[in-house]
């Protein structure tokens, strides 16, 4: 499957953004460019140190967040446990397994079209929607079969 890569540089984002652009954004940008999927922020760490040892995971934090309030990375869902963050921008929506809490992204057509229907409340605006499909990935059903 292919996904649409941004194609403006990280400079040329940050600048966009309003974001003061610093070694240690640039290495933890180029490193999710080059983690596919939905990283944690511990696992976006664990890349990154071996770029910047002596960076701490408070500050990839910090940055993730800093990335998300500026629009450079979409936050996946809050309501999984942790953060995850991805840089699809592609409209998508997410195949959850409430196992393992692995997930998928499916494209919007595999849902078919969304509408917000009815009165939103006062004062709110859509940014985008997004849909969870929870159940069980295929590993883990197949694991819950063999257990019985
Ligand atoms: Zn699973
Ligand atoms: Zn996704």
């Amino acid at each position: 499957m292919s996904r649409p890569q941004p194609t403006t540089d990280f400079a040329e984002l940050s600048r966009r953004a309003g974001l003061p652009l610093t070694h240690h954004r640039q290495v933890i940008y180029e490193t999710l460019m080059a983690m596919p999927g939905h990283p944690s922020p511990e696992e976006v760490y664990a890349k990154v140190r071996r770029r910047i040892p002596a960076i701490s995971l408070a500050t990839v934090y910090k940055n993730l967040n800093r990335f998300l309030k500026a629009g450079l990375l979409q936050e996946v869902s809050v309501h999984h446990g942790s953060l995850r963050v991805e840089v699809n921008d592609h409209p998508h929506h997410h195949l959850v397994c409430s196992s393992c809490k692995k997930i998928e992204d499916i494209d919007s057509e595999q849902i078919g079209p969304l509408q917000v229907r009815g009165r939103l409340p006062k004062g709110f605006a859509v940014q985008r929607l997004s849909v969870d499909v929870i159940g069980l990935c295929a590993r883990c059903s197949s694991k819950k079969k063999a257990s019985h």
